[in-house]
């Protein structure tokens, strides 16, 4: 498996396993056959409500020999409503406890968005902090401190602009290691690639497939990844799946990629793209595509009652 690796030598296997929206009655069996057949980075995070479950898979693919704990990159992320200093501790404390681990290899701010503590989804503004209340600067000293704890061995952000990178490297001490944003051919983020690039930054690309799963009634019109002409043909070409082409496009970046699936053949082929050579050619014209979309658009987190709006989010 190719790596990414992080300024201390550790590495991180480039391709992981999504759990959003994997039941939790489900995703125990897919994380085991995730582990099973190679997989050795899973992307969780407590907000997906499945952590304990994603956990259990972990700890039977251990006791069954199948792999070591030190030989998995587990990744989980702060909730919005743990944005104060003192409550980013007992939030990865929880995730810890859910998913029955001593550490988390990676622990990310999952948005720049903050609720007040115990809320799972703010709506009206009373359940919101402002970055007055809750400022970023704060948040980012509290990962610091679990690092420094060896609670988890990375500390990273998702969902942030060059922005609000800027203003948490500005206070010193250790720099964001990673940065999780939605990317894929309609959303390639060149601008953003780049700047992380400069600053040593390592990236991952979540949605890769388009999301389909969290398509909904007010996404009918979306275009669909999938089906895009250009990645079928591409995928054609080469006697692989569409998804392949997708994944491997990441890959093909230098950049982590976790798509998520809870069918044991899609998690199979997911992973076997780390074998996909996607030509100067097919990169090309992926650069091209024509398509600019953004499947995640934030839209539940800038509501009329938020104080928060899309440039607080994206570029
Ligand atoms: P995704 O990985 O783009 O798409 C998942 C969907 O694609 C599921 O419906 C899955 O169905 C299907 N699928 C999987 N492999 C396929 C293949 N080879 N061919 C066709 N369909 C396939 O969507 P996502 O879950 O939004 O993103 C992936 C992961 O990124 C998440 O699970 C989560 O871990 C992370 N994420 C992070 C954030 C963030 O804010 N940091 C936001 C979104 C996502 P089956 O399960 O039935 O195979």
């Amino acid at each position: 498996m190719k790596n990414l690796t992080f300024e201390n030598g550790d590495k991180l296997p480039i391709i992981g396993l999504g759990t959003w929206k994997s039941e939790p009655g489900i995703v125990k069996q897919a994380v085991y056959w995730a582990i099973e057949v190679g997989y050795r980075h899973i992307d969780c995070a407590a907000i997906y409500g499945n952590e304990k479950e994603v956990g259990e898979g972990i700890r039977e693919a251990i006791k069954n020999g199948l792999v070591k704990r030190e030989e998995l990159f587990v990744t989980s992320k702060l909730w919005n409503s743990s944005h104060k200093y003192e409550d980013v501790k007992p939030a990865l404390e929880k995730t810890l406890s859910d998913l029955g681990l001593d550490y988390v290899d990676l622990y990310l701010v999952h948005w720049p968005i903050a609720f007040k503590r115990g809320i799972g989804f703010a709506k009206t503004r009373d359940e919101f902090y402002t970055y007055l209340d809750a400022p970023l600067t704060q948040t980012w000293e509290g990962m610091q401190a679990i690092k420094n704890e060896g609670l988890a061995k990375h500390i990273g952000v998702s969902n942030f602009n060059q922005d609000k990178l800027r203003e948490i490297m500005g206070i010193g001490g250790q720099k964001p290691e990673m940065n999780q944003v939605e990317m894929h051919p309609f959303l390639p983020q060149k601008g953003l690639v780049q700047f992380c690039r400069e600053n040593g930054i390592l990236m991952t690309a979540y949605s890769p497939l388009g999301s389909p799963d969290s398509r909904n009634d007010s996404h009918k019109n979306d275009p669909v990844l999938l089906k895009n002409p250009l990645i079928k043909l591409i995928a054609k070409k080469h006697g692989i799946s569409p998804g392949q082409v997708l994944i491997a496009w990441s890959v093909a970046r230098d950049i982590a990629v976790i798509p998520k699936s809870v069918n044991r053949e899609r998690i199979k082929e997911n992973l076997e793209s780390i074998n996909v050579n996607l030509d100067q050619k097919d990169l090309i014209e992926l650069k091209d595509i024509g398509v600019d979309f953004r499947f995640i658009n934030g839209s539940f987190f800038t509501g009329p009652e938020s104080p928060y709006n899309l440039s607080d989010l994206f570029e």
